[in-house]
């Protein structure tokens, strides 16, 4: 039996279509007060005497002002917010980004910003913690203007809201802005279909067994619905709204716990009803075989090798993460890749930072068909991990014109027989021994893969390859040794190289001819 999801779910009408809430995220740089807003907004709702009273933690609540409602996501920062990307659901319709009037705009800020742009979600900025006596508001309007958000105080586009989390001061014109910026959206559903929405939460609790948030994108919600949710289905037992209380049915733009999934569903993982309980489990069936069927075949992520086919079957972005080790690399090669651009493809960087390449950049090139650029960074065995099971590429550089040339013969379906360094495995050093005439050996401990002692090396330092060259010696206690396994110990001497640091990572490589794949 085959089964087409849309034909599952009953079109969207235009005329059927009522105004709902707004859904909300606050992101921001850490200790800007993220937290403490949500914190005082969600107060608001108590303070207005609001039905209920406290708000219950299940991953979102929402807010009464104006007669209306916005919707607050609980988890703050772009991190969550990119990996539901990553799983395919868009849930955030504004972005309320929190910068600290006493510190300004920081690393993370800018990830933030950047992590919104491509989802192509607005942003209202919340100049906080205005009450500190170094707040500087109109410097961080300033710097703003660097990254694209321009205050509409000065002809541009972006809302700005000052407040104070601590002294309560501004949250109200913050909230009536947030409405603002919604109905400059318009944002509409139909309460009377069958109701659909994405889970955002979920859990197995101890007396109700599977637990989910749901948030109802499409239609209404009512105990009894019959339900599908990737591989997972069931039938609604209970509905419990942000105050815990038990309701009948949710409307669109409403998180509720829903109680009556068969195991605990993926957060980010869509969730529709049908009519009965029999053809959900037959749908969810269906899931686990095509989820087993996609794991087989190749995955769809862009790639530079597949670059030129994808162009001409009419591809018309690239998008590329820069991570680099100093600014100055990531502005050479974000302009020259700028300059490649054709009326064919646009490249586009929709990220660059220095530092490592981490979990959160990975996310974001998976939400974003982005393949990363790393240049003299080096992602950790988690990062790698992550960027494989998501099927990310990352490209490691670290001569600029490798990058251009690369990217314009992918561009040109002339990339070559590439030479692709394998990491063989990595040490740690752990101790340093001074040896009379030869310099500093490093006490090592292998943990992963092995050391081989033909191989190249690199010396990673905080993720940074600090050198790049060969090993002079490798040994296990006295012996010479051409090969040093995992969980073993052993002493490395580094060609040229005496700077090393206990902490350092020693990673052998060797440098292996790819076939081209076009
Ligand atoms: P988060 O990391 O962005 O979630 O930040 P938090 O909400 O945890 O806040 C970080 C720190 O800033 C805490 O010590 C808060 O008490 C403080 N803070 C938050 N908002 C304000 C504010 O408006 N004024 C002042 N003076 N401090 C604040």
């Amino acid at each position: 039996m085959e089964f087409e999801e849309s034909v599952l779910k009953a079109p969207i009408l235009a005329e059927n279509l009522k105004p709902r809430a707004p859904i909300v995220t606050i992101m921001g740089h850490v200790d800007h007060g993220k937290t403490s807003l949500l914190d005082v907004i969600r107060q608001t709702n108590v303070i207005a005497g609001e039905a209920g009273g406290i708000t219950q933690a299940i991953g979102a609540y929402h807010v009464h002002i104006n007669g209306r409602d916005i919707v607050f996501l609980d988890t703050p920062g772009h991190e969550a917010f990119t990996a539901m990307r990553a799983r395919g659901a868009q849930v955030t319709d504004i972005v309320v980004l929190v910068v600290a009037a006493d510190d300004g705009v920081m690393g993370q800020t800018v990830e933030a910003i950047n992590h919104s742009k491509v989802a192509g979600v607005p942003i209202i900025v919340a100049i906080n913690k205005i009450d500190k006596p170094g707040a500087d508001p109109e410097k961080i309007k300033q710097a703003l203007t660097e990254h694209g958000l321009l205050s509409e105080q000065w002809g541009g586009e972006t809302i700005f809201c000052e407040v104070s989390a601590k002294k309560k001061t501004g949250i109200e014109e913050l909230l009536e802005l947030i409405l603002l910026q919604a109905d400059v959206m318009e944002l509409k559903a139909d309460p009377d279909l069958s109701a659909r929405g994405v889970i955002i939460e979920a859990k197995l609790d101890r007396g109700r067994g599977p637990v989910a948030t749901v948030l109802i994108q499409q239609g209404t919600l009512r105990t009894g619905d019959a339900f599908v949710c990737k591989t997972e289905f069931g039938r609604v037992r209970a509905i419990i709204n942000d105050q815990g209380r038990r309701v009948k049915e949710a409307k669109p733009s409403m998180p509720v716990e829903v109680i009556g999934f068969s195991n605990v569903p993926q957060t980010g993982a869509e969730f529709f009803c049908v009519e009965d309980e029999k053809k959900a489990r037959n749908i969810a069936e269906h899931s686990i075989r095509k989820a087993r069927e996609k794991e087989l075949s190749a995955s769809s992520k862009i790639t530079l090798e597949q670059l030129y086919q994808k162009i001409k079957e009419g591809v018309k972005d690239l998008n590329v993460i820069i991570k680099a080790d100093v600014q100055g690399s990531i502005e050479a090669i974000s302009d020259a890749l700028h300059k490649l651009s054709t009326e064919d493809v646009q490249l586009k960087s929709i990220h660059s930072s220095t530092g490592a390449i981490s979990e959160t950049d990975v996310m974001l090139a998976s939400a974003s068909n982005a393949i990363i650029i790393g240049f003299n960074v080096r992602p950790d065995a988690r990062v790698i991990e992550i960027a494989q099971q998501e099927g990310v590429e990352i490209k490691l550089y670290d001569i600029i014109y490798n990058v251009i040339a690369d990217v314009r013969a992918a561009m040109e379906g002339l990339l070559e027989p590439e030479y692709k360094e394998v990491v063989l495995g990595r040490a740690e050093v752990r101790e340093l021994f001074k040896v009379p005439k030869i310099g500093i050996i490093a006490g090592c401990h292998v943990t992963d893969g092995k050391i081989v002692r033909s191989a190249g090396i690199k010396l990673v330092r905080d993720s940074i390859v600090i050198f790049d060259g060969k090993m002079l010696s490798l040994r296990r206690f006295k012996d010479d040794a051409k090969e040093v396994l995992a969980d073993f110990d052993c002493g490395i001497g580094i060609e040229g190289f005496n700077d090393i640091h206990v902490g350092d990572v020693i990673e052998a490589y060797i440098t292996e001819r790819l076939e081209r794949k076009l």
